[in-house]
């Protein structure tokens, strides 16, 4: 077996799709795991005010904020400020979202592995303002 490198300069930035997100998300792939391995983790760029729509994950996921000052709320629970270095683990098939905070940046390092049969994200409806703009706990 041999080393895999992926230069950052060979995998440009991409821009999140509007139907799944609320203003403006970038991406830069970190890894989509060949089998045996499920594993994918995307490095997320959230400018202020954007965040994911409603989704859920086969097998959860785990985010790990990098920079800035994020949110997370899984439905039902009240939503959670997010900074450098704290870790949130969101559990299977439960609905949830995650974006920055109305006034800063926030990129988070996104882990996840597709379900054994393959399956990926769920996504629903998008964030509604009301919703965003409620206060961490
Ligand atoms: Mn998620």
């Amino acid at each position: 077996m041999k080393l895999k490198l992926h230069r950052a300069s060979d995998r440009p930035t991409k821009v999140a799709p509007a139907e799944n997100f609320t203003g403006t998300v970038m991406q830069d792939p970190v890894l989509v795991g060949e089998a045996p391995s499920r594993m994918r983790a995307t490095n997320v760029h959230f400018t202020p005010g954007a965040r994911t729509a409603w989704h859920q994950h086969p097998v959860g996921q785990t985010l790990l904020a990098v920079s800035g000052i994020g949110r997370v709320q899984i439905e039902g629970e009240p939503v959670q400020e997010l900074r450098p270095g704290d870790t949130a683990i969101i559990p299977p098939n439960t609905r949830h979202w995650h974006g920055a905070a109305p006034d800063r940046l926030f990129t988070h390092l996104a882990m996840s592995e597709t379900g054994e049969d393959g399956s990926g994200t769920a996504w629903f409806e998008h964030v509604s303002d009301t919703d965003y703009g409620k206060k961490p706990a």
